[in-house]
């Protein structure tokens, strides 16, 4: 219907086409100065648009109108509005990063290593109790099956517990098999006697490798270094230790101790000792927490923790 009406009227718009391009001519260099001062005749534009353009017969009778007018007032507009939302977007993150570095106090771990025994791991048991003190034990497979009462104590009084292998083996010299057995025979122990699944490991001396994380990791466990050992199982004094502890130990510091094995008499020192540190790093603003509660925290040392 459309088509055949703008086809019989095509002679009247040819005719009616060269006296506006006539017009036109005459008013361009006027037409062209609206555009460049900015002005983009919107009202033609608009004109143009919505009724003839899907004719092309019709445009082409007067082409000068629609190439001339649009391209300058449209394409700009798109790329002014989003600009200023996306920099509101990126302001609300400064938060996030405070938190950690605002904890309450300066927190420490006291750790224990190869127990549980019959004899000392009571006795540190008894004084962390005394004076309110969370810590953490890294115990040895056959000593947990030997003293499963200790290693429940040792959970139930809110100390947490990990894993120090099953035969205190190096575990870099171990192949991978090996490896695995070594912390899930223990793992399986303090499961039995404590009911608990430990997230922590401690590998005997220290003694890691990649292979040797990686195996950890698998397990879902970090493995924890310290940062100041006191050497308790050489038998050292306890004032050597004592000035060892209170003058390296530094906020998200982990000291290691042990609660069985060593020299003869040597975890007697470490009992001895346990009671002055504690005073005199609290005297000093530290708290002290579990090695769990130290990751928690934020509190630590990227080197410790693995
Ligand atoms: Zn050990």
């Amino acid at each position: 219907m459309r088509g055949n009406q703008s086809n019989r009227k095509r002679p009247l718009w040819g005719a009616l086409g060269i006296i506006m391009l006539a017009v036109w001519l005459s008013g361009c260099s006027m037409l062209e100065e609206w555009n460049s001062s900015g002005l983009g005749a919107p009202g033609i534009a608009d004109a143009a648009t919505p009724t003839d353009t899907a004719d092309p017969s019709e445009t082409a009778t007067a082409p000068p109108i629609p190439t001339v007018v649009p391209k300058p007032s449209e394409t700009p507009k798109p790329t002014v509005t989003p600009k200023p939302t996306k920099p509101e977007v990126t302001t609300p993150s400064p938060n996030p990063t405070d938190p950690k570095q605002q904890t309450e106090g300066k927190l420490v771990s006291l750790t224990f290593d190869d127990g549980p025994d019959g004899k000392y791991t009571s006795q540190i048991l008894d004084i962390l109790k005394e004076y309110n003190v969370k810590a953490t034990f890294f115990v040895v497979g056959p000593q947990v099956e030997k003293y499963p009462d200790i290693a429940k104590r040792i959970v139930d009084e809110g100390h947490s517990i990990g894993n120090h292998t099953w035969s205190h083996s190096n575990l870099t010299k171990l192949s991978d098999k090996a490896r695995i057995k070594e912390i899930a025979r223990a793992q399986q122990a303090i499961l039995d006697a404590t009911g608990v699944t430990s997230q922590l490991m401690r590998a005997p001396y220290g003694a890691t490798s990649a292979s040797v994380l990686k195996t950890i990791h698998n397990d879902n466990m970090k493995h924890v270094f310290w940062t100041v050992d006191t050497k308790d199982w050489a038998g050292t004094s306890v004032k050597e230790m004592y000035t060892n502890v209170m003058s390296n130990t530094h906020q998200g510091g982990i000291i290691l101790m042990h609660s069985f094995g060593g020299r003869k008499h040597a975890i007697e020192h470490t009992v001895e000792l346990l009671p002055s540190i504690i005073k005199d790093l609290r005297k000093k603003g530290f708290e002290f927490a579990t090695v769990d509660e130290l990751i928690a925290s934020g509190q630590y040392q990227a080197s410790v923790i693995k």
